[in-house]
């Protein structure tokens, strides 16, 4: 039987591994209804990649989403709503951030304050602003158990949002503020997992490993085709045996 096509959302979908997860979703074998492709500036110069490849394909919607900006999150779940219609939303990628490199005693209020509104806040309102979709999204896929075809929210983590590897990276990469604001995103994922599991919706967080982006920098380990192609691979692979777990780009756990 052929797959059901499904609708997927992604956030800060206009560059680094955003724009590589349009790109690749666009291309594999599972069909794709609707990819509501979020960015913050839809007419922007930062969008411009996004622009040319939604020309190529009409089913490619660019939205906008400022995960700091609630109206735009409800405005957009709107549209969502009006185009999914009684299909629903069925996988949602949490992939926005915003990493601050400072140390403890470089970390200011602001600082603090930006890193929670992107990593973790943004999340919350995301989750809470989109669910409705997701439970039609459940509810239509007549299917039994979790999978990121059924209803998901993948929320992309960091390794540095880990409290087991604190000693053995802090020196080289301190970003207290996006460490704090990770875990929180982590803790918050594991609620909404617990919380959301009798509407069969999976929540999971993946860690896309270091990546070459304006994020991670030159100095990065991997290229975004590599660390999207993983993390696909194993967005596909999750089952509910997996909702709540913390995975990196290969499917391995990551300690918490
Ligand atoms: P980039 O800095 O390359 O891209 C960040 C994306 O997030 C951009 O599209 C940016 O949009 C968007 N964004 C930032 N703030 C907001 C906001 N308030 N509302 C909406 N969109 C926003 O980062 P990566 O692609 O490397 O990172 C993607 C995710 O992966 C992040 O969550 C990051 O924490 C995580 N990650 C990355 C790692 C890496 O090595 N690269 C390692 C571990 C985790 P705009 O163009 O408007 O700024």
């Amino acid at each position: 039987m052929a797959a059901r096509p499904v609708n997927v959302l992604i956030t800060g979908a206009n560059r680094g591994l955003g724009l590589e997860m349009v790109k690749q979703i666009l291309e594999a074998q599972r069909p794709v209804k609707n990819l509501f492709a979020c960015c913050r500036d839809p007419d922007g110069p930062r969008a411009e990649a996004l622009r040319t490849l939604a020309k190529k394909h009409p089913n490619i919607s660019i939205n906008r989403l400022d995960a700091t900006d609630l109206s735009s999150i409800k405005e957009c779940s709107q549209k969502v709503g009006t185009l999914v219609g009684s299909e629903g939303l069925n996988l949602l990628i949490n992939n926005a951030g915003l990493l601050s490199k400072s140390t403890l005693e470089e970390t200011t209020p602001e600082d603090m304050q930006n890193s929670f509104n992107t990593n973790l806040l943004g999340p919350l309102n995301i989750i809470k602003e989109f669910l409705p979709h997701l439970r039609v999204g459940a509810k239509a896929s007549k299917t039994p158990g979790m999978s990121t075809r059924k209803a998901a929210v993948i929320s992309i983590s960091s390794i540095l949002g880990s409290m087991q590897v604190v000693k053995e990276s802090y020196s080289y990469f301190p970003a207290v503020s996006y460490r704090i604001s990770k875990a929180g995103l982590n803790m918050l994922t594991l609620c909404a997992a617990e919380e959301l599991k009798k509407d069969e919706i999976l929540f999971a967080l993946l860690h896309p490993g270091w990546v070459r982006t304006d994020m991670g920098g030159e100095e990065g380990e991997i290229d975004p085709p590599e660390s999207v192609q993983g993390m696909l691979r194993v967005m596909a692979s999750l089952t509910e045996k997996q909702n709540g777990a913390f995975l990196d780009y290969k499917g391995q756990p990551i300690p918490w």
